[in-house]
């Protein structure tokens, strides 16, 4: 891709909403734009990494059988009275009336259309499990959006829903859900703490949530540094240094960005919208139920927290925008400009390539650059006429001069 094609709105000046390195590099790096409080536009940088994240979703739910559709977003009263929750969930929901003046309101969440879509296929206990998950925007009325895209207004999360016969079954896909969570995060290259949990507004009677470890976070953590021990402070609130509650080892603290959360919702929400299947002795019984959310959008904002500095980042090699970054440093027509383009038509047959053709300074381009945080870097200058450039890769801080387009491949394979 050719830089100058590329709509990166990059900004000299940090803007003074940003409190955070993450929002701050979103904003500075022209990754997302601010349209009303708590409401972005995702610009193309970001939107190439949000897609990468959804697919390594996806790769690892489809993995353990669970498939994908797509739920509508505007939802009818009716079916949130069903559950009890258009009273309960309060001024988070964004409400609105259509011109017959029914009411409706914009998805926080999907339990209830999951159910409804569900309930009359799943009638008989043949037709179980069942695991279907979507990626779509949700809107939640925050009371206080802040730091961009962690708390947003508009949002994009995976929510997926499992269907079982019996709490053996539930606890089986609920592990399966929480592997499947740790092979993702570990994808994404966040650093996480998994820990028990209050269901808040969902309902249910366990949960955990994944906690991506930073000092921004609006959680805090108690473990135990000797064991598996970790809670959300919300559930179980233990001084530093108290003995840890499974005996072993002691309290400490940490703040956490809530990434993920799983939870056994049991028959919540199948017992009062009356999601009944038959059992193999004829017995009516609710339809046993899971749910599981990942904040796609936070991500953004949790991974960067993780792998960046002020004015620079590395994105992790499996969400990075592109995954080489040339930079000629002389303009159109010069022997560099030339060998730089010629290195990009080879390297883009294989790799996501991404080109700086535009007429600039090298000092702005090396600082976009870092915003860009693309981990394998060619610079490309006047010793370009005796075929040497440079490579450099930002997350071990690794240069080296080259000769030959082998060396270069040698070096991208490791
Ligand atoms: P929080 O406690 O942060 O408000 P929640 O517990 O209400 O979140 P869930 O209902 O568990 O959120 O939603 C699943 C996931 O969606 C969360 O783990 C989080 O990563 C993400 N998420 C929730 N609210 C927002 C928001 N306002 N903006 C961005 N992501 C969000
Ligand atoms: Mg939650």
């Amino acid at each position: 891709m050719k830089q100058t094609l590329l709509f990166i709105p990059t900004l000299r000046d940090t803007p003074k909403e940003a409190e955070v390195i993450s929002h701050k590099i979103l904003l500075r790096g022209g990754y997302i734009r601010q349209l009303a409080a708590g409401i972005y536009t995702y610009l193309p940088l970001a939107y190439r990494i949000i897609k990468k994240i959804e697919n390594i979703i996806r790769e690892e739910l489809d993995a353990i059988g669970c498939s994908e559709l797509l739920m509508p977003t505007m939802q009818p009263k009716d079916i949130w009275e069903e559950s009890g929750r258009w009273q309960n969930y309060g001024k988070e929901l964004i409400r609105l009336q259509d011109r017959h003046e029914r009411d409706f309101c914009l998805g926080p969440t999907h339990e209830e259309v999951i159910t409804t879509v569900v309930r009359d296929y799943l009638s008989t206990y043949k037709r179980f499990p069942l695991a279907l998950y979507q990626i779509q925007t949700k809107f939640r009325d925050e009371f206080r959006p802040r730091f961009g895209l962690m708390r947003g207004r508009e949002f994009i999360m995976k929510d997926l829903y499992t269907f079982h016969t019996t709490e053996e079954d539930l606890d089986h896909w609920y592990l399966k859900v929480r592997q499947a969570y740790q092979n993702i995060f570990a994808r994404l290259g966040i650093y996480y703490k998994i820990v028990s949990a209050d269901s808040g507004n969902i309902g249910g009677k366990e949960s955990e949530e994944f906690m991506a470890l930073c000092e921004i976070g609006e959680d805090t953590i108690v473990y135990s540094e000797e064991s598996d021990f970790a809670s959300n402070t919300e559930l179980c609130d233990l001084p530093v240094g108290a003995p840890s509650p499974d005996g072993k080892g002691t309290i400490k603290h940490a703040k956490g960005i809530e990434v993920g959360h799983i939870f056994k919702l049991g028959i919540n929400y199948s017992e009062p919208m009356k999601a009944i299947f038959v059992d193999q002795d004829q017995v009516q019984r609710p339809i046993i139920m899971g749910c599981y959310g990942i904040g796609i959008s936070r991500l953004l904002m949790a991974i960067l927290e993780q792998h960046a500095e002020e004015d620079k980042v590395v994105w992790p090699s499996e969400v990075t925008p592109f995954q080489i970054h040339i930079i000629p440093l002389e303009k159109e027509r010069t022997a560099a400009y030339e060998f730089a383009e010629k290195l990009y038509e080879k390297l883009n047959k294989d790799y996501e390539v991404l080109f700086d053709d535009r007429n600039e300074r090298a000092g702005v381009k090396f600082n976009d650059a870092d915003l860009i945080g693309i981990n394998h870097r060619i610079i490309v200058g006047r010793k370009a006429a005796e075929g040497i450039f440079e490579y450099k890769r930002l997350a071990d801080d690794y240069t080296k001069e080259l000769s030959s387009f082998d060396e270069l491949i040698e070096l991208l394979k490791e």
